[in-house]
């Protein structure tokens, strides 16, 4: 199947040609060429920038799954605990993560439609003494960002805790202070603002954070100490992939040229437009407070009247994809992204456009 005619699915989004070039190129060996390593640390470089931070920049292969257990499994031992701070299901993934790998945890839940609220967060982490706090930026299926990072981070700090926060969707897409908000993992994915395929996985990692992993010792293909080194070291875990390398050099070096607060904008704009298009159409916000929606991912509830699936059809035969939902949203709440290259004031409307027609065929 090809690119969807209008595609507005919260990632994976459209890969722009000028990224696609990528991969007609032919490369050397990813082990042994100091070119290799040079794009490695270029792009350490620029992610750094992307972040806010000075801490180190792991760059993986595989998708951003794979760092979501990494940050699991490299940080905690036998029987140790994580406290997962969930307002959805990302944030709920954590805690499921962790008892599968033979550690404790325990969710401070919030409604989906809400975010975190860093006094009850402080409350839990003074009773429970996690190791970990996990937090969540943007949870993609609900359409929220979590704008008490800071606060959450700084409760985890005053407890001795690490602070791990998946920014797999958000960053690159709003403000996002790495080392203000004190996050000593920070995990990103290639496929959502940087607009790759789903190949990368990037993580920061604090002095703090290397201090835990060293300690924990863990072995594994997800295992971070292997990468502590990387590219000094001239050496990595495994074959590494150049061409999404390269891939992620042409993105980030034209974000960084086109200027990072200028991206955020156009993040913020699509996002209102999103908004402000569907409640014209008719459509319910499904975060409980407006300033709690995602610039990078929109969700309403599935209209009055309507199944998911037929909503979908209808949609569909008009050329426009969106996204559905899973868990106790699904059939419930359907998702508008509007991420990296479908940030898109014009995409937007033409897909905003449809919903409308859709909505007024059948009113
Ligand atoms: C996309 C995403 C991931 C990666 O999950 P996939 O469903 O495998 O793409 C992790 N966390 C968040 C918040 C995401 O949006």
């Amino acid at each position: 199947m090809k690119a969807y005619k209008i595609g507005l699915i919260p990632g994976p989004v459209y890969v722009p040609e000028f990224i696609r070039e990528a991969w007609l190129e032919d490369y050397g060996s990813a082990d042994i060429e100091e070119e290799f390593f040079n794009l490695y640390s270029q792009n350490q470089r620029l992610i750094q920038k992307l972040l806010n931070t000075k801490n180190k920049i792991v760059i993986s292969s595989g998708e951003a799954m794979s760092i979501l257990w990494a940050s699991v499994k490299n940080t905690l031992k036998h029987d140790e605990k994580l406290l997962a701070v969930a307002s959805g299901l990302f944030g709920e993934g954590f805690a499921w993560m962790a008892e599968n790998a033979g550690f404790q945890s325990k969710i401070t839940a919030f409604d989906y439609d809400d975010i975190p609220d860093p006094e009850r967060v402080r409350d839990d982490i003074k009773k429970y003494r996690p190791k970990i706090v996990t937090a969540v930026h943007c949870e993609t299926p609900s359409g929220t960002i979590n704008n008490n990072l800071k606060e959450i981070g700084r409760a985890a700090h005053e407890f001795g805790a690490l602070f791990v926060v998946d920014f797999v969707s958000s960053a690159g897409g709003c403000a996002l202070d790495v080392d203000d908000y004190g996050i000593d993992i920070g995990l990103l994915g290639s496929q959502k603002v940087l607009s790759l395929t789903s190949s990368l996985s990037i993580s920061s990692i604090s002095e703090r954070a290397w201090e835990v992993i060293k300690n924990v010792n863990y072995h594994g293909y997800e295992a971070y100490q292997y990468w502590r080194d990387v590219p000094e070291c001239k050496y990595t875990p495994y074959t590494h992939d150049w061409q999404s390398m390269k891939a992620l050099n042409l993105s980030l070096e034209k974000i960084i040229a086109g200027g990072i607060e200028n991206l955020f904008k156009k993040h913020s704009d699509a996002a209102k437009l999103c908004r402000d298009l569907g409640r014209e159409a008719g459509l319910k916000l499904f975060p409980k407070n407006e300033n709690f929606s995602s610039p990078t991912v929109t969700a309403f509830y599935v209209p009055e009247n309507w199944t998911w699936e037929n909503f979908n059809l209808a949609l569909r035969k008009k050329g426009l994809a969106v996204g559905g939902n899973y868990g106790k949203l699904e059939g419930h709440v359907f998702r508008i992204g509007h991420m990296g290259s479908q940030a898109d004031k014009d995409l937007v409307n033409s897909g905003m456009k449809i919903i409308k027609e859709v909505l007024n065929n059948n009113g």
